[in-house]
């Protein structure tokens, strides 16, 4: 899944193209019984109606959702799901195939959502009203502004009863971390990720502090991380180089960089964490 790192990436190709820029129209190919793109907003026909003559004022990003901010009050919200790619290409090009939504756009070309497996959601959402479900603020610190420290860290660990590897893919503990990231953050922290959340120490809340931001601006200097499925493309259709970098994940059965033992995984609610038994404590 496009983590904080694979977002930022696609937001800092999009905004210099599309910003100031009209969306003159809205296509959602996919006409099934309703797209699933759609499925929290309460009307396809109102959602293209409303985007139609938007001008972008500016792209932001909000944990793992791309957030177009419109000149109207609202904001359209880009979720990517758990494969979803976001390209901008030529005008006159031909969609590839799995495209769910493409916004034509003045002066820029065709902004198209590939989404193969249907997790990918977009939403419009009206500062004032708040016409979805869903509302993306009410996530959790984001892990590279000053309003995230250690403290703030360590007091949303120590109230949570679960362990460390599923606290951290909590949203609203930390937004925009998944499991590449959450992985890597505690190889970095020498953390093991059956480890109970509020069970850790000061030090070790600071090292993982430390490695998740550190592990944040890495992957996003080196474009985010194109893993084993290669579903990860940036706006330009390019693939992350943070891959290369890699300690641990998707890394079972190979040596840990750090002091040459066998890398390990162990499922923990659901999801495969990948971990050095020496190094992580
Ligand atoms: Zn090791």
């Amino acid at each position: 899944m496009p983590e904080l790192p694979e977002v930022e990436t696609i937001k800092r190709g999009l905004l210099p193209r599309l910003r100031g820029k009209v969306i003159r129209r809205v296509i959602i190919p996919d006409d099934s019984r309703g797209s699933r793109l759609l499925r929290r907003y309460p009307s396809k026909r109102s959602f293209i109606r409303k985007l139609t003559g938007r001008r972008i004022i500016t792209l932001k990003r909000r944990a793992k959702y791309l957030l177009l901010h419109l000149d109207t009050n609202e904001i359209l919200i880009i979720h990517l799901g758990m494969s979803g790619q976001l390209l901008l290409l030529p005008d006159r090009s031909v969609a590839p195939p799995y495209t769910r939504l493409i916004l034509k756009i003045a002066a820029a070309g065709r902004l198209c959502l590939i989404d193969p497996r249907k997790f990918g959601e977009v939403y419009l959402f009206s500062k004032k009203e708040g016409h979805t479900t869903i509302d993306p603020f009410s996530l959790g610190p984001e892990p590279l502004l000053k309003s995230f420290t250690p403290e703030v860290l360590g007091r949303s660990l120590k109230k949570s009863r679960s362990v460390i590897k599923t606290v951290l893919l909590d949203q609203k503990i930390v937004a925009g971390l998944g499991n590449i990231y959450t992985d890597e953050a505690l190889f970095r922290a020498g953390i093991h990720p059956r480890r109970r959340s509020s069970g850790l120490t000061g030090r070790e809340i600071e090292r993982l502090f430390q490695g998740i931001r550190e592990v944040l601006r890495e992957a996003i200097n080196l474009h985010g991380t194109t893993a084993a499925d290669r579903r990860y493309v940036d706006s330009k259709g390019e693939p992350g180089r943070f891959q290369a970098r890699l300690n641990v994940y998707q890394r079972k059965g190979e040596r840990c960089p750090r002091c040459g033992a066998i890398i390990e995984t162990v499922k923990l609610g659901g999801r495969t964490a990948h971990f050095c038994p020496h190094c992580q404590k």
